[in-house]
């Protein structure tokens, strides 16, 4: 399995040596253990998938961690943190680099909502997973299955 995350990644040259380490690591663990907790729980539930934005041979916009094809659905593993999520973690701001911090993780967070919109655009349903809501397995493993088995048009909400 190869690691596809080079979009994530910032433009290292731009960065200090400290930014660049907190980067990585951050990065790391966004495509490492959450991803791993949802992957896991789904196969046990027996559902197949394919890994990081490919459908057939295009790439879908964002590489979703998660593409179910015949289902048209895909799902997105975000570190709470590094995609400004609006929970405690999230919405932690660093002391050092706070500006940078902001700058950087409203832009991923624009990013993020751009490429939502182009996914729903083309017909694909899109679901994001948190980093923080992967402790209640039960929670997130009835999430999941709402979201896969769902077969209706449009659901309610869709935020
Ligand atoms: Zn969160």
């Amino acid at each position: 399995m190869r690691d596809d995350s080079s979009a994530d990644k910032p433009t290292a040259d731009k960065l200090t040596p400290e930014q660049r380490s907190w980067n990585m690591s951050r990065i790391r663990g966004k495509n490492t253990k959450p991803e791993l907790t949802v992957r896991r729980l789904l196969h046990a539930k027996g559902y197949r998938y394919r890994l990081h934005g490919k459908s057939g041979g295009t790439r879908l916009p964002g590489n979703p961690d998660l593409v179910f094809a015949a289902r048209h659905k895909v799902i997105f593993v975000n570190g709470c943190f590094w995609h400004f999520h609006d929970c405690r973690v999230g919405l932690h701001a660093p002391k050092a680099n706070a500006e940078f911090w902001a700058a950087k993780r409203t832009r991923t967070r624009e990013r993020d909502a751009g490429q939502r919109r182009q996914l729903e655009d083309a017909g694909w349903e899109v679901l994001t997973v948190w980093e923080c809501e992967l402790k209640d397995h039960s929670a997130l493993e009835a999430q999941l299955v709402h979201f896969l088995d769902d077969r209706g048009p449009t659901g309610p909400g869709g935020a």
